[in-house]
């Protein structure tokens, strides 16, 4: 690709954005970025951008700008269907998104992983396991730095370990990892994908450009993965297909059996046993599934059972990912704050089998609460509601656990603290996304650290 001399314009000034507008710019693009926030806002990096050369555009998209454009670079925060974008597509302008560009210059091979939940937490798992068995690893994506941050340190003999969105993968064309991982595929976003169809089908993008010598890894236990099979089986020369399950023992890939983790590379070859599941550090049943998918794509990459083990045993979980905070006068808080959608939240109810008090609310997403409803009854001593979402919940919810109508975090952990017993615990795993009340998921997980924190004192 050559981008010498050519006009790009960068839309949405997030951490990739900026990224790939200086990428461009010292490919000698002449480069713009487009932001809708003002100048004010967007602050420290304007003056940043301008020293490079790129022109600003905040508080608003100019159309003039778009169409004055050769290609555009669209982060993923930003939606396809805005007016500007949908008119200069109309006008037969190519739109990529930052992981898209990055993948024509990134150099080596690349283990790239999606799903709707464990992404960040495999992707690291993925990340220490292939760095273990001695491989030379890069980490990236939608996790720590953008993808066009890995390229001008990557090697032909290196791996690029990538988490990759939903988002990001609608504005792929040519990306083709050598091994792709779909965790699972349960509702998400689907206000900003606007149907379920929409989100698997960006989603399957992951292996659209693989070929037989590239490998795809899904999940056996899932049933939307199932469907994703016969997608990529679809044309004849899509990926050799890789299963893990928690479940059953599969044909070729990971599984569980007997309390063991083993591996089998094709249906005649033996069986390789990795790990036990007692020797997995993290909370979870999920985790497992996790392990699983990581232990599968690592022996594709040719790490040997012992490098992985070692690897696993080291791992700690991730930060806001059912997290432990604290036991305080024998009740425990577990901070889950990235559970962002339903089926995060159903697997930490999963993780514990009782007593639990349930911090739920944020900002609704067009989600279908009443799948809680069992687990609630079953597991739920009371539900806290918090947020925007608090209304739509309690009415999804109402009937399955007692309802607390919390409105912020700080009266629910007051009130969860107030009424857990010793043995029982108190977590924050909302289900919603954070922005009604928060700038992300990170500082809701962190005020909720601090307001168990404080609850010692
Ligand atoms: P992602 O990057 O896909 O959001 P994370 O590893 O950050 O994934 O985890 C997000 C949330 O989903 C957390 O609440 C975590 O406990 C939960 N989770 C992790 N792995 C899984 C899984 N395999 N299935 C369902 N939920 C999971």
């Amino acid at each position: 690709m050559e981008l010498k001399g050519k006009k790009v314009l960068v839309v949405g000034l997030g951490k990739s954005g900026l990224a790939a507008a200086l990428f461009l710019r010292r490919q000698g693009a002449q480069v713009t970025v487009s932001d809708i926030r003002s100048a004010a806002v967007l602050g420290k990096d304007i003056p940043a951008l301008l020293e490079e050369g790129i022109m600003v555009e905040a508080g608003g998209h100019g159309l003039l700008t778009f169409r004055r454009q050769d290609l555009i670079v669209v982060s993923p925060g930003v939606p396809l269907d805005t007016p500007e974008l949908a008119q200069v597509r109309a006008l037969g302008l190519t739109i990529i998104g930052e992981v898209e560009l990055a993948a024509r210059f990134l150099k080596g091979r690349s283990l790239a992983i999606t799903g709707s939940n464990g992404k960040t937490t495999t992707t690291s798992l993925c990340g220490e396991i292939l760095a273990a068995g001695g491989l030379k690893t890069a980490v990236g994506g939608n996790i720590g730095l953008p993808v066009i941050a890995l390229v001008d340190g990557s090697t032909e003999e290196g791996w690029s370990v990538l988490e990759i969105s939903s988002f990001q993968l609608e504005t792929t064309d040519s990306f083709r990892p050598n091994i792709s991982v779909i965790l699972n595929i349960t509702p998400d976003h689907l206000d900003r994908h606007g149907s379920f169809e929409n989100y698997v089908a960006a989603k399957e993008r992951i292996f659209a450009q693989q070929t037989p010598e590239d490998a795809l890894v899904l999940n056996a236990d899932d049933e939307a993965s199932a469907k994703t099979a016969v997608h990529a089986g679809a044309s004849g020369h899509g990926p050799a297909i890789y299963w893990f399950s928690r479940k059953r023992v599969v044909r070729q890939g990971a599984f569980v059996h007997d309390g063991t983790l083993f591996f089998r590379s094709s249906e005649n070859a033996a069986q390789e046993a990795i790990l036990r599941v007692d020797e997995i550090p993290l909370k979870g049943g999920h985790n497992i599934e996790n392990v699983l998918a990581a232990v599968c794509a690592a022996r594709l990459a040719g790490v040997d059972a012992s490098a992985i083990r070692v690897a696993v045993k080291g791992f700690k979980a991730v930060a806001h990912r059912l997290e432990f905070v604290a036991e305080i006068d024998g009740v425990a808080y577990y901070n889950d704050s990235k559970a962002t959608n339903v089926d995060a939240t159903i697997k930490a109810l999963e993780a514990f089998p009782g007593g639990i008090h349930l911090i739920l609310g944020g900002k609704d997403k067009g989600s279908d609460y009443r799948v809680l409803r069992p687990l609630l009854h079953e597991r739920v001593k009371a539900v806290y509601t918090i947020g925007a979402a608090a209304e739509k919940i309690q009415a999804h919810i109402e009937g399955a656990a007692p309802i607390v109508s919390a409105g912020t975090l700080a009266v629910a952990v007051a009130k969860a603290a107030e009424t857990a017993k010793a043995g029982e615990l108190v977590l924050l795993a909302p289900a919603c996304s954070s922005f009604d009340q928060f700038e992300n998921y990170e500082q809701r997980g962190q005020a909720f650290k601090e307001l168990v924190k404080a609850l010692r004192g």
